[in-house]
């Protein structure tokens, strides 16, 4: 299946051919709508005018569960929708997440993630941390909305030895990522983060749109 939420993340529709329909289940030529994987949450929209009800990662394709199973059949043509919103906020809220993490371990020279997560409400960074990061949030909220604003292209693309690996890069960070970026930092806006416990020596950074 061709992946077209990597080769542009701004896409909110496509018509793809229909590969396989069982019962509710479909699979497609191509796609704009992101399934599940990376602690990135799936789009919302829907396959033929049918609401999606799941998507879910199978290899390196996706099968679509739909509401109700479809009229159409292989070699159709459909058109795919997705919730652009929705995908907007998950795009500000990931690449949100990347920024807090470098700015994180630029401070604490922690860079190993513990877990992590991204839906359109809020992205967290889990941490392996002695102490609270209470103290040390401010900072790295203050540093992460002033650089926010200056602006930085965000490049994302697929690794030379395998396709279906991706990378994340901006300036001089870079990352392993599969998720769906924005293009350009300045786009994330206003950043607030919060402070979790998550019992003793784990500690929680999560990431909402002020
Ligand atoms: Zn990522």
């Amino acid at each position: 299946m061709r992946k077209l939420f990597w080769e542009d993340p701004y896409l909110k529709e496509c018509v793809a051919t229909v590969e396989s329909v069982n019962g509710n289940e479909v699979r497609l030529s191509q796609s704009v709508f992101f399934a599940f994987s990376g602690g990135q949450e799936s789009d919302s929209g829907a396959i033929g005018g049918i609401p999606v009800k799941e998507a879910r990662k199978e290899g390196n394709d996706i099968t679509y569960v739909l509401e109700s199973a479809p009229a159409f059949s292989p070699g159709d043509e459909v058109e795919v929708k997705i919730d652009a919103e929705k995908r907007m906020r998950i795009m500000r809220l990931h690449s949100a997440a990347h920024i807090v993490w470098f700015i994180f371990e630029k401070k604490t020279g922690v860079k190993k993630l513990i877990g992590s997560n991204v839906t359109s409400e809020k992205s967290r960074i889990d941490y392996e941390f002695p102490e609270s990061l209470a103290a040390i949030l401010p900072e790295v909220e203050m540093e992460a909305n002033e650089l926010i604003p200056k602006g930085a292209e965000i490049k994302t693309y697929p690794d030379s030895a395998n396709p279906e690996k991706r990378w994340w890069e901006m300036g001089g960070w870079k990352c392993p990522c599969g998720g769906t970026h924005l293009r350009d930092l300045k786009e994330i806006g206003t950043i607030k983060l919060k402070r979790k416990n998550l019992g003793k020596g784990k500690e929680r950074i999560e990431i909402t749109l002020a």
